[in-house]
């Protein structure tokens, strides 16, 4: 039986373990954290990110819980349209609308895909891979895990990452990001007209916002709740959470609802900081191969890159269909290379987008009012071309 070990436990891990699993891989799934936790917040998946779930056969249960977001247009801080919603394009450029979808079901849905073949193990931090030997092996300092083939799935700062690929580093966009879902007992009453979800653009700052629904309005498992992120030019905030939030409040004070409202019900221990950047070069390969196996970078630990076009994690479920694709075409080396021949193109075209968005949406102000009035569309074909996918093979 081929073995795999997984490292890492996110959207990226979970699949890629549980895909395996389900495709006959003995797997040892390694998570730094001592349990299983979903990430807190909630995700929107693009139609890309859909289609490589039910590739995954973990689409069944995601209309039951999540929430389709079509294009509502952006406005300024007072409220008047910077791009209004006639300006954009009707979903047709996508086939089907996003959905936001919150973390912890969507993290149920992936444990559930795990079944009762994975060997999970919590409190492994892992340290070290190896790279000259016949056998990939990655350890924690006490135990070194060997396997056919090892899944970087570890995140933006990934430890296998800075061994198999040195010169790449994640670099800060001048950005941080907050995130939060105010649970569905202490979503505040939007005022009349307002729609459902949004996104307002002000002088390097951002605000964006979709409703969860009523708790199990979407479907039987769906948490509720009114999602937010907000962007904001600067690094990281050393502060507590009570403090970060007092600064988002005060960043956005003034801005036109449901911000301020949604800041005000936010609670301290609602919030997530993240930094806001991207992995710059590009490792060489997303596909190492060490003797008759190899490694595979899946996720941010592959191709970490700013949220504006909100494709980090339909990415990374992408990464996990086409690698389990080609995995099942034989031997682990050649698929490590054919995996990576399938996925730098994507990701380049990818992040080509993303930057075209990022020059409207981190512009501070004026350009950006002007390149949203110029091609009020920018924005539109940016997403409609990140989510063109051709499915695993390409
Ligand atoms: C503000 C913001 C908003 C976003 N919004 C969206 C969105 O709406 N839609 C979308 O698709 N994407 C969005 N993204 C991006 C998305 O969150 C990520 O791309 C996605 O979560 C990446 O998943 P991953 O599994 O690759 O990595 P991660 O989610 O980072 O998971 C990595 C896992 O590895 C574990 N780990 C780390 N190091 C080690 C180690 N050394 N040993 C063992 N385990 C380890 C971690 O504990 C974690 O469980 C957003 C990002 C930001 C910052």
């Amino acid at each position: 039986m081929r073995t795999a070990v997984v490292v890492g436990a996110g959207i990226g891990g979970l699949a890629a373990a549980g895909a395996l699993a389900r495709s006959g891989w003995k797997v040892t799934l390694l998570e730094r954290d001592d349990r299983l936790r979903p990430g807190r917040a909630a995700l929107v998946l693009w139609p890309n990110g859909v289609r490589a779930l039910r590739a995954l056969g973990l689409a069944a249960g995601l209309d039951g819980i999540s929430t389709p977001v079509p294009p509502a247009g952006i406005r300024r801080p007072d409220g008047s349209w910077l791009v209004p919603p006639a300006a954009l394009a009707t979903t047709g450029d996508l086939g089907s609308p996003p959905v936001v979808v919150h973390r912890e079901d969507l993290h149920d849905a992936f444990i559930a895909g795990l079944g009762d073949q994975v060997d999970v193990r919590g409190g492994i931090a892992v340290q070290s891979a190896r790279v000259r030997r016949d056998r990939p092996a990655v350890g924690d300092g006490r135990v070194m895990f060997e396997a056919d083939l090892i899944v970087a799935a570890d995140g933006p700062d990934s430890a296998i990452r800075r061994r198999l690929a040195p010169a790449t580093t994640f670099a800060s966009a001048g950005f941080a990001a907050w995130r939060a879902v105010i649970p569905w007992y202490r979503v505040p009453e939007l005022p009349a007209g307002l729609p459902a979800h949004g996104e307002l653009l002000g002088f390097g700052q951002r605000f964006a916002y979709a409703s969860l629904g009523e708790r199990g309005s979407a479907g039987g498992s769906t948490r509720g709740g009114i999602s937010w992120v907000a962007t904001v030019p600067g690094a990281l905030r050393p502060e507590p959470p009570a403090g970060q939030l007092a600064l988002l409040r005060r960043w956005f004070a003034g801005w036109h609802e449901p911000v301020t409202q949604l800041l005000e019900t936010t609670e301290a221990e609602d919030l997530v900081q993240e930094p806001v950047g991207e992995l710059t070069p590009l490792p060489d390969t997303f596909g190492p191969v060490a003797g008759a196996g190899g490694y595979a970078l899946v996720g941010d630990a592959a191709h970490a890159m700013p949220h504006h076009l909100a494709q980090g994690a339909s990415l990374a479920l992408e990464d996990v269909a086409t690698l389990q694709t080609v995995l099942a075409g034989g031997a682990v080396p050649a698929a490590l290379q054919e995996y990576n021949r399938l996925r730098r193109p994507r990701i380049l075209r990818v992040l080509q987008q993303s930057r075209k968005a990022a020059a409207v949406l981190q512009s501070r102000g004026r350009i950006a009012a002007s390149i949203a009035r110029v091609h009020p569309r920018t924005l539109e074909r940016a997403a409609a071309a990140a989510t063109e996918w051709g499915g695993p093979t390409g």
